[in-house]
This record gives structure tokens, C-alpha cells and sequence, in this order.
């Protein structure tokens, strides 16, 4: 058996006027996150996870943010598209375990839908997808509502 593990990370800053959405789910709150993209840190750190994973370098090198194509973009299509070309080198996802550190808002009662939805861009079933979040104890940036912040590790097994 091959297996392979990858970590990924991402921060965006948070800005009036800009839609949340996290783990590809609108999320209602006050602030958005700054972004070429829709800023969905989430899924940002999924992607660069499986291609850490499956020694592909990162998100920026696949979805340059000085493409046009790529603004406003949803992240959803940078994960499908990840996905696709880790499948395409025989790697299939295991499982995803992720953590968000959001100040606010609660992200408790969005979680089981942005694992439904991870998990159908992912193709593997939700039991695969965990999904944590917390705030960061009012402590630096995160804590005084300026960001937020997503980690995610990946396993892949080559199928
Ligand atoms: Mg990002």
C-alpha cells in the first residue's frame, strides 16, 4: 500500500461588504474574506493539503491569482479540479481532517454542511471529512476579528 500525507494552511483577511463562505457553504455574517477568489480559506487549505500530498506543489502555482479567469472564482472548482489531477496520478483522498480558527461567527451548526458538500467534491463519503473550529481566544489577529484561518491535513492512497 502507498500512502502519502500533506498538510496545507491558509489565512485570509476579513472585510465588510464580501460574502462568507467557508468549506463552500455562505455563511451569514457581518464580514467577508478578502480575496481574487471567493476567499474560502477552507477549501484553500484542502486543495494545497492534496497537492502537498501528492508532491504537486500548491495552489498558487496551479491557480495563479494574476489570472482574470480565476476572479471571484469559486473555490469549489479549484477542489474538483485538485481532486482530478491527484486522481489522474493515481492518488484517491482517505480522509480530510480540518480545523477553521474564526473569532466569530459560530461556525458549529454550519459544519455538517460544508462536510456534505466537502465530501461530494472530494468524492468520498462525510465519514471521511472532519471538520473542528474554534476561536482563537480573542488572542492576535484572528482574535480581534481581522481573519480567519484554516489548516487541513490529507491522506492519499494510491489506487
Ligand atoms: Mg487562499
Amino acid at each position: 500500500m502507498d500512502y502519502r500525507v500533506g498538510i496545507g494552511q491558509d489565512v485570509h483577511r476579513l472585510t465588510a461588504d464580501r460574502k462568507l463562505v467557508l468549506g463552500g457553504v455562505e455563511i451569514p455574517h457581518t464580514h467577508g474574506l478578502e480575496s481574487h477568489s471567493d476567499g474560502d480559506v477552507v477549501l484553500h487549505a484542502v486543495c494545497d493539503a492534496i497537492l502537498g500530498a501528492a508532491g504537486m506543489g500548491d495552489i498558487g502555482e496551479h491557480f495563479p491569482d494574476t489570472d482574470p479567469g480565476y476572479k471571484g472564482a469559486a473555490s469549489s472548482v479549484f477542489l474538483k479540479e485538485v481532486r482530478q489531477k491527484a486522481a489522474a496520478a493515481g492518488w484517491a483522498v482517505e480522509n480530510v481532517d480540518v480545523v477553521i480558527l474564526a473569532q466569530a461567527p459560530k461556525l458549529k451548526e454550519f459544519k455538517p454542511k460544508m462536510k456534505y458538500h466537502m465530501s461530494r467534491l472530494l468524492g468520498v463519503e462525510e465519514a471521511r471529512v472532519n471538520i473542528k473550529a474554534g476561536t482563537n481566544e480573542g488572542l492576535g489577529y484572528i482574535g480581534a476579528h481581522e481573519a480567519i484561518a484554516a489548516y487541513a491535513v490529507v491522506l492519499l492512497k494510491k489506487g
